[in-house]
């Protein structure tokens, strides 16, 4: 639920006048309680007090009476009667024609027999004492009738003529002979016409013998002369006796004797114990207190019950008027209040509405909004507080505006920028973007060539399959033919030296010509076909190597010592330098190494003309043994160089140099080094000279040799 907060106050002051109200409700309630507590307890302390004063008026009687019949006169008239009685043959037969004589007389009439008993001694005596003596002294008469029978039942002396002469088969008579005394409910007695309450007291001799009985009949009405006097509390008081069946026998005021009253509502809550109850009795609502007669002494009580009861209209009118009072404050509190509640929340919540109303405005961008709340409390002082809100807020936002429109303009400035950059960059992606297709065309086109180069180079690698195929057909063709050459040529070399040698005959100048130069053809022959044996047998993996370490002075010595001597046949010089610590020990096959060094150093004394030098170094660098032999000869034209490791490549200018040669020295020379995990390179200028490197590695921490 949305409230308003003017209502929420109103609502607030509302509860805390419900909640005063409902707590004066509260105690009024209470108060009525403890009234009606307070006023319900006296009256019970009353009804206590009267129905306790009523029992003892009873028992009092039953006292009198019984000290009565202790008179002399009276035992001895008993006793001589209950003889005579005694001395009957039949006495019983007596009794009954007697007391059917008795009752067969005329009710308003006295038979001499019974006259006699009424003026007897005795009966003059109980008249004296029961009747004349209370009338005299209270100013009403006290008993109705009192009569005295003998221990057979039949009355020896009487105040006025009773309706029977045998009274033993009555019940009273028989209940004051078993318990001493009785007393019998109220009865009406039709003969007085007055209300009577009978009591029968047992008449005993000195020695306890049962002498007979006495029945005295007391007016109801002297009983309950007394409790008028002093049961009134309030003017609406009322005393009610009833007896135990319900009927009334007593009220203050004007009642009608024996009133069934044993349907009605107050009777049949007070049968039991005592208390008090609020209930309506006619047409009024009465508070009630009630008690139970409980006898006195040996009297036990004839279970009577007494109420007191007042009117409550009378009883709670001080609490009912304060009740009226409080209403009626109430209602001028709860109208006043009210109308103060309305005022006061007005007052409270129209500034906040304002405020509301202003808040809204600025919340819709408003900012020229002036509050006027004229109140100085905290609403006031909120107001003052929102309005210099609202004046920061208006200078905030006009700094804030300058802010902006400053940035705008710099933002402005800065997009356009973008914008050029942003075109720039359009249009470099849209170059971009035609570069890209463009490689990516070319890409294609790449791809295209890639895929042919490498169907060539499938093709090449299928011809180059085959041409090593060739190559190996050629390799064991040339083996061969070597092999099954070799014999032959040494045959016909040492016939030529022997024909030279002129072991067969001596020779002219023109035949020694021809043997010298056949024999020459014949060495040559025989130097081709072992560089091809030995071409062949590296080829098919049959060089043969035999690895081990060792140090290559010897080799070297015996080589350089060889060719030494032919450079200087030449007119060539020739030098060595060879490191002073000695040489290291490297892993090799020293007489392929003599096959690599004779190979270079025949072509550097071959191809270098007379008066030409050769320089040959070896030298230990870093893990390598590098051995160089430069010379001052032909060279190799340049674009030839390349080809110098190629099998059976023979240079342009050393074949017009140098007739013999078969091409296949440094190829060789190439084999065996890369054998060696080593290198082999060539450097040239034509006429100038040539230089070529070995390089063999050196194992670690095997360099010396002793
Ligand atoms: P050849 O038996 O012809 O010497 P090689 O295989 O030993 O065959 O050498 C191949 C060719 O390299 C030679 O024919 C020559 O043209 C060139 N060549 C090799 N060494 C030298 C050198 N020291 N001076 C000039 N040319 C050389």
């Amino acid at each position: 639920m949305k409230f308003s907060i003017g209502t929420k106050l109103f609502l607030s002051f509302l509860c805390v006048l419900s909640f005063a109200l409902g707590v004066g409700i509260y105690f009024l309630v209470v108060t009525e309680k403890a009234l009606q507590e307070a006023v319900g307890q006296t009256s019970l302390f009353l009804a206590e007090d009267l129905i306790e004063r009523i029992d003892k008026d009873i028992f009092d009687k039953i006292e009198q009476i019984q000290l009565y019949v202790q008179d002399t006169p009276l035992q001895e008239e008993l006793q001589s009667s209950n003889q005579a009685f005694e001395e009957l043959s039949d006495s019983l037969d007596y009794i009954q024609k007697q007391d059917e004589v008795w009752r067969a007389f005329p009710e308003q009439e006295v038979s001499p027999f019974m006259e006699e008993l009424i003026t007897g001694k005795i009966s003059d005596s109980l008249r004296n004492e029961f009747l004349v003596f209370w009338e005299q002294k209270y100013g009403f008469p006290a008993y109705g009738e009192v009569f005295v029978t003998n221990r057979y039942g039949v009355n020896i002396a009487q105040t006025g003529k009773t309706s029977d002469y045998y009274q033993a088969d009555e019940a009273w008579w028989q209940k004051a002979m078993e318990n001493g005394f009785f007393v019998d409910n109220i009865e009406y007695d039709e003969s007085a016409q007055i209300w009577t309450m009978p009591i029968g007291v047992r008449i005993d001799g000195e020695q306890g013998e049962f002498l007979g009985v006495i029945k005295a009949i007391p007016l109801a009405q002297e009983l309950f002369a007394q409790a008028e006097l002093t049961g009134k509390r309030y003017e609406t008081t009322r005393i009610w006796l009833l007896t135990a069946e319900g009927n009334l026998i007593y009220s203050t005021g004007s009642f009608q004797m024996f009133r069934d009253l044993s349907q009605e509502d107050f009777f049949q809550r007070s049968r039991k114990g005592q208390g008090f109850f609020v209930s309506t009795e006619g047409e009024s609502e009465k508070l009630f207190a009630y008690v139970q007669s409980g006898g006195f002494r040996d009297f036990s009580g004839l279970g009577w019950t007494l109420l007191i009861g007042h009117d409550t209209s009378e009883v709670f009118a001080p609490i009912r008027n304060l009740q009226r009072t409080f209403i009626l404050v109430g209602i001028v509190l709860f109208l006043l209040a009210a109308t103060f509640a309305v005022v006061f929340s007005r007052m409270i919540s129209l500034p906040l509405k304002k405020l509301t109303m202003a808040a809204e405005l600025i919340s819709k961008g408003n900012l020229d909004v002036s509050i006027e709340v004229m109140s100085q409390d905290e609403i006031g002082k909120l107001a003052e507080a929102f309005g210099n809100m609202t004046k920061e807020l208006r200078e905030l936002y006009a700094s804030l505006e300058q802010k902006v429109q400053a940035r705008t303009e710099e933002l402005k400035s800065q997009v356009i920028e973008l914008d050029k950059t942003a075109k720039l960059l359009v249009r470099r992606d849209l170059e971009l973007s035609e570069i890209r297709e463009r490689e990516q065309s070319k890409l294609k086109e790449l791809d295209v060539n890639s895929r042919r180069l490498v169907r060539r180079d499938f093709e090449l690698m299928q011809a180059n399959e085959k041409l090593r195929e060739m190559d190996h057909i050629k390799s064991e063709f040339v083996s061969i033919a070597a092999h099954q050459l070799r014999t032959p040529l040494t045959g016909i070399k040492w016939t030529l030296y022997s024909l030279l040698e002129e072991d067969v005959g001596k020779l002219n100048a023109e035949q020694k010509k021809f043997a010298t130069d056949s024999y020459r053809s014949t060495n040559r022959l025989i130097e081709l076909v072992n560089d091809l044996l030995d071409v062949a047998r590296l080829e098919e993996g049959r060089a043969g190597f035999v690895m081990r370490q060792q140090a290559l002075d010897p080799i070297i010595a015996k080589t350089v010592k060889r060719f030494k001597k032919a450079a200087k046949e030449k007119g060539i010089s020739f030098s060595l330098e060879l490191p002073s610590s000695g040489l290291p020990l490297i892993s090799c096959d020293d007489e392929k190494i003599g096959i690599v060094l004779e190979n270079v150093l025949d072509n550097a004394v071959k191809y270098t003309p007379p008066g030409g030098k050769i320089k040959m170094s070896v030298k230990e660098e870093k893990n390598h043994l590098t051995i160089k032999v430069q010379d001052t000869g032909i060279g190799v034209p340049s674009e030839q160089v390349s080809r110098v490791f190629s099998k059976f490549f023979r240079g342009e200018n050393a074949r017009l140099y140098q007739t013999s040669g078969t091409g296949l020295g440094l190829y060789l020379a190439q084999n065996i080094v890369e054998y060696h995990g080593g290198t082999i390179s060539f450097a040239s200028k034509e006429n100038e000279g040539s230089t070529i490197t070995l390089s063999l590695p050196i194992p670690e921490q095997k360099k010396t040799s002793d």
